[in-house]
């Protein structure tokens, strides 16, 4: 089935599994554009960085219905597989991409499910309509969602669990996307050399001349501070005209209205205008009170306009801020004006609640109209930001990796941990595999009361607390753990006086602690709230609800165990599906086509535990069964058990094997399951089965 010098299809059939000759047939396939190769049901893709001629409709209806064993190795085929498991054991399904930022996460994610909308449309009106949905949703999430960074010219800077809805025969009806933790951060600044959300230069490119006046707008991005700021508007990749008109496309695709288009337009152009205000200090009023007004009137005006609320408003909102004082009947409310530091910070914090609560809307917008709500089969995409490491890594990165540990971790469980443990609670005769475990890394960062994300909301309820009081608190608390290091516990000057270094399942990354706790408590002066519900925009007022009264007892959860919460629910979601693995390796650092780099692939096949994979594999069975389902899906294939059985399940299926003659070392009877060591022997019997 497969040629010499194309390397073996499946890690599995490798003549001897070292890791050298891992790398070797990995490096081998690509070089002759074989990106895809199989630890048994995990894919692995190697990042090609070029256009690759396999994606055609030719190759989906392939692939479609086929058993994985006679085609090549193939996205398609892991789709396939998810999609024949979801309608023949009605069962959930998931698949969970993983691999560093610029692996192809995203592009495996699109495949998998331009395949699942190819073959599943059976041509009715309805399933067409949901399919061009769920598919258009990925342009217009990507534009508001993914940027330019170092690492990758469109890297996701949210997170994204797509669920496919599918009726019980297989036939789409609607789709949901839960969001996780958007960058918004990257709005207001960034690295040099990266972008800002893909949006802003598409719409001032991409904008009528009519509708970027009305706006106040001009074409050049260089006019606007933020975007300005790192030094990059152009990406020789990237075509921002031609991802607009695609933008507007999805948008009406999805049924979002012309005034929900333009408030759309109206929010971003705010955004860009904002970023414009620079404030002065304004001569003493009090002795020693100091405070700013706006200096360029100019751009204020425009943002006010575009958010259609009075510049005086947006004024006072932007350089006072109100504070209760007094309790029950005396209390009153007093302003204080702001100073110039931290006027540019509520500037700021406006600038990025304004673009993460639009997005959120988006993502609510869109399921509205795809979520059929039913409780019915889906399958599952998850696709996440990459592990990352920069030259400065702060609070975004942490939860990102933190995430990435936290599927790794799963991982582990699913097809190392679990595995092992069910050979051993079966009683079927098992020699143990090491494999690097990276709970504890997890229980650093998530663990409550003592771990670094319960640390950080400590801290941020203390008044006194400072970015580096943190760090002084954290260093005292894993003095002892070996996954943690900081300048003050190891007096190591590669780590810098204001960070502290996690040995991550990955790689090592220093974080750099200043600004954790604005960002971790993420406050949004009332005053802005207030402001922004003043509006004549109904999508404006309706991204900034009132805070509800009970709302000001109770303390405002944290970003970070806002992240916390929601990552563990995913965890518990996939957790209820049967999962299908896609591990992303990327070629080399420069994006180039043909060449991949030994040494960054050596590292990755270290760190995804690939190695193991295939030994836990190699020694394991591809599937087991319970003895009912076993013989109650083939017990029309043998004479014995067919129409009538009178003994136990396990006798029924001790009775189907032997009546096939099928070889002693290809399965194993446990207490509860047979287990099957090669998936052909299955593919044997599901082809006995369609016979009769
Ligand atoms: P991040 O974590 O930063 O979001 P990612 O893993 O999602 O990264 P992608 O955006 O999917 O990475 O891929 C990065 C780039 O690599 C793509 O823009 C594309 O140029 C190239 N690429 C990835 N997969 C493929 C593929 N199968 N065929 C051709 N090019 C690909
Ligand atoms: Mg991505």
């Amino acid at each position: 089935m497969y040629k010499k010098g194309e390397g073996v299809p499946d890690f599995v059939l490798l003549n001897q599994i070292t890791e050298n000759a891992f790398i070797e047939n990995l490096i081998t396939r690509h070089k002759s554009d074989q990106i895809y190769t199989y630890i048994g049901d995990v894919v692995i893709s190697s990042n090609p960085f070029k256009k690759m001629n396999i994606y055609n409709e030719s190759d989906i209806k392939s692939y479609n219905g086929r058993y994985k064993y006679e085609m090549p190795p193939h996205i398609y085929a892991l789709a396939n597989d998810a999609y024949r498991s979801m309608r023949q054991n009605q069962e959930k399904q998931c698949v969970i991409i993983s691999g560093e930022s610029g692996a192809g996460k995203t592009e495996a994610s699109k495949k998998i499910m331009q395949f699942l909308a190819y073959v599943s449309n059976k041509a009715t009106l309805e399933g067409d309509k949901i399919t061009k949905m769920l598919l258009e949703s990925n342009p217009l999430l990507e534009a508001f969602g993914n940027a330019k960074t170092l690492r990758n010219d469109n890297s996701s800077r949210f997170g994204k669990y797509m669920e496919m809805q599918f009726s019980p025969s297989g036939v789409p009806t609607g789709g949901k996307i839960t969001n996780y933790l958007l960058e918004k951060s990257r709005v207001v600044g960034r690295a040099s050399g990266e972008r800002s959300f893909h949006i802003f230069y598409q719409m001032l490119k991409g904008l009528s001349q009519a509708k970027l006046t009305e706006l106040g707008l001009t074409s050049a991005a260089q006019t606007y501070q933020y975007l300005k700021s790192s030094n990059c508007v152009d990406v020789a990749t990237i075509d921002d005209v031609a991802d607009f008109k695609a933008v507007v496309r999805a948008m009406e695709t999805l049924g979002l209205k012309e005034n929900e288009q333009s408030s759309i337009w109206r929010i971003l152009g705010a955004i860009l205008h904002i970023g414009n205000i620079t404030f002065e200090e304004l001569p003493e009023q009090k002795v020693g009170q100091v405070s700013v007004g706006i200096k360029d009137p100019k751009a204020l005006a425009a943002a006010a306009n575009c958010l259609k609320v009075e510049p005086t408003q947006l004024t006072r909102a932007l350089t006072y801020r109100s504070i209760n004082t007094g309790v029950g009947r005396r209390m009153s409310v007093i302003a204080v004006p702001l100073d110039n530091v931290q006027a540019i910070f509520s500037r700021d914090a406006l600038a990025k609640a304004l673009y993460e609560r639009l997005f959120q809307w988006l993502v609510t917008r869109i399921n509205h109209e795809i979520n059929a709500n039913e409780k019915g089969l889906v399958i599952g995409i998850l696709d996440i930001y990459g592990f990352e490491v920069f030259d400065r890594n702060s609070f975004e990165q942490l939860n990102i990796n933190y995430c990435n540990e936290k599927l790794q971790q799963l991982f582990i469980e699913l097809t190392l941990k679990s595995e092992q443990e069910e050979y051993i609670r079966e009683g079927i005769e098992w020699k143990n595999i090491d494999y690097f475990n990276n709970k504890p890394i997890c229980e650093l960062i998530e663990k409550k009361p003592m771990g670094l994300i319960s640390l950080l909301d400590e801290s941020c309820l203390i008044a006194k607390s400072t970015d580096q009081t943190f760090l002084g608190q954290i260093t005292n608390t894993f003095d002892k753990n070996q996954h943690f290091q900081s300048y003050q516990s190891t007096k190591d000057r590669s780590i810098g006086e204001n960070c502290f270094r996690l040995k991550h399942y990955a790689g090592d990354v220093t974080y750099d602690v200043s600004g954790f706790l604005d960002k971790n408590k993420d406050t949004l002066f009332v005053d802005l709230i207030n402001s922004m519900q003043l509006s004549a925009d109904p999508l404006i007022r309706s991204i900034f609800p009132s805070p509800k009264p009970e709302d000001s007892k109770r303390r405002p959860e944290t970003a970070g165990s806002q992240f916390r919460t929601a990552i563990n629910a995913l965890i518990t979601t996939l957790l209820a599906c049967s999962p299908h693995y896609v591990r992303c390796i990327k070629s080399n650092d420069n994006k180039q086509a043909g060449v991949i780099d030994e040494e960054r692939v050596r590292h990755q096949v270290r760190y995804l535990g690939l190695l193991e994979n295939v030994r836990v594999r190699r020694a394991g069975f591809a599937n087991r069964q319970t003895y009912e389902r076993f013989s109650q899906r083939y017990k029309m294939t043998c004479k014995q058990t067919w129409p009538t059985f009178r003994g136990s399940p396990k006798q029924a299926v001790e009775a189907i094997i032997a009546a096939h003659g099928i070889a002693k070392d290809e399965f194993r009877l446990g207490k509860t399951k047979i287990f099957i060591r090669n998936p052909t022997t299955l593919f044997y019997f599901e082809e006995k089965r369609e016979e009769e």
